[in-house]
């Protein structure tokens, strides 16, 4: 993978409190993926396959430590590793150590329940490790739901800047769409017989005129804030901020964590899915976007970093081992800079020892695609390795690193 790929590439995670819908959230996402993947097409959304068929053929891989997806957007594929971000509080070294490898994330609220202190611990977390994120309020199809209020706790509870870039049309069994703040139109779901889940794009309707347009000049002045010359633009002239210079702010902002974007839907009525995963590579962090990995030069004991480049020496982390039935024991890596080499040889510091990685792989819609290489920036999965722990660090022999690693908490047993 060449570096200028690294622009369209995202690594995100799902983080959410129990039951708000990490699960359906993430398994629309695969589905839709799938669907560009099968039939190279996105936005018009049409699904001739069976969404239940699919969800068995894929079983596994939605319960995979990262799964490979690919979004069209804007004339540009990108591609989407999903990092699995456990959400339950009981496994919160689980969920720093996912923290530690993705650059972004999905926060997904429940639009009844709101802000949880599940939510909040996993949001404090996330505010730890620096992770930029976008807000998905799941759920507006409940009876109770609520966008403005889920809105209100994330800024109270959570002291997060969270602005809409969309709001609401109609609620709870009336939830049809959203108003598309930035780019002032309206995006309407339903379900085609045929086709599938379907969306389109119309006038805003008259009824919500006045709220889009006093939500559009909140989220105008939000985006001036973050930026001097548009503060002065936006006194001259409001409307000269142009949608082009509001994507950009927004990003910089989601990214600086100075703005959490906040978008609304149902995965489960197939509602807001698509939109969400346009924010998602519109706002969330390329690899180019962190600063370049630190570590420790395990030979001298002095600080060295990694360029985001697969020029440079191989950087890598392993943050999850699992055992897959069909392919066996499994490292997940996180590539931050150089590149692994299926049959190549890497050096594991923490042993001392190089391991030779038999195969590489990457988890995609259904199943395990080989790959001959894994590069800066990227997340994949290696075979054959003797002796490797989560948390390990695997470099180039010439060039030894010890990344960063979290300093997990021993488990505390038998204290009262
Ligand atoms: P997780 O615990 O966060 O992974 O949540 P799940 O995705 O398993 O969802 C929890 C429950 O909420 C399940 O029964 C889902 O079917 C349901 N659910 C998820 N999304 C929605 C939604 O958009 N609307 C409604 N009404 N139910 C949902």
């Amino acid at each position: 993978m060449a570096n200028k790929d690294l622009k369209y590439t995202r690594n995100i995670g799902i983080m959410a409190h129990i039951d708000a819908g990490k699960t359906t959230t993430t398994e629309r996402i695969l589905f839709y993926t799938g669907i560009t993947h099968k039939l190279g097409e996105t936005h018009d959304g049409s699904a001739t396959m069976d969404w239940m068929e699919q969800e068995q053929e894929r079983g596994i891989t939605i319960t995979s430590a990262a799964v490979t997806a690919n979004w069209n957007y804007n004339d540009k594929t990108y591609k989407i590793n999903v990092i699995d971000t456990p959400g339950h509080v009981d496994f919160t070294v689980e969920v720093e150590r996912s923290l530690r490898v993705l650059d972004g994330a999905i926060a997904v609220f429940c639009a009844v329940g709101g802000v949880e202190p599940q939510s909040e611990t996993v949001w404090r977390q996330a505010d730890k490790y620096g992770v930029p994120r976008i807000g998905f309020v799941n759920k507006m199809d409940r009876s109770g739901a609520n966008f403005y209020e889920v809105v209100r706790q994330i800024k109270e509870m959570l002291g997060a800047n969270a602005i809409p870039i969309e709001i609401p049309i109609g609620s709870e069994e009336n939830f049809e769409g959203v108003v598309d703040l930035i780019q002032n139109k309206a995006i309407v779901w339903f379900e085609d017989a045929q086709l599938g889940s379907r969306f389109e794009t119309r006038e805003i309707p008259e009824s919500l005129k006045e709220e889009a347009k006093e939500w559009r000049d909140k989220l105008v002045e939000a985006v001036a804030e973050t930026n001097e010359e548009l503060m002065e633009r936006y006194f001259e002239d409001p409307d000269s901020i142009t949608e082009d210079e509001m994507m950009e702010a927004i990003r910089t902002a989601t990214i600086d964590r100075t703005i959490t974007p906040m978008l609304c839907g149902s995965a489960f009525k197939n509602k807001g899915v698509q939109s969400l995963l346009d924010a998602a590579v519109t706002f969330l962090p390329s690899p180019l976007d962190i600063p370049p990995v630190k570590g420790t030069n395990p030979e001298t004991d002095e600080e060295e970093s990694r360029e985001n480049s697969v020029n440079a020496p191989l950087s890598a982390l392993a943050f999850k081992i699992a055992t897959d039935p069909f392919v066996g024991r499994l490292a997940f890596i996180r590539v931050y800079s150089g590149k692994i080499d299926a049959g190549s040889y890497v050096k594991n510091p923490r042993t001392g020892k190089k391991e030779r990685i038999s195969r590489l792989y990457q988890m995609k819609s259904n199943k395990q695609i080989p790959q001959e290489s894994i590069g800066a920036g990227d997340i994949g999965a290696g075979v054959g390795f003797k002796d490797i722990r989560t948390g390990d660090t695997l470099c180039d022999e010439k060039h030894p690193i010890t990344l960063e690693s979290i300093n997990f908490p021993e488990p505390v047993i038998g204290v009262a």
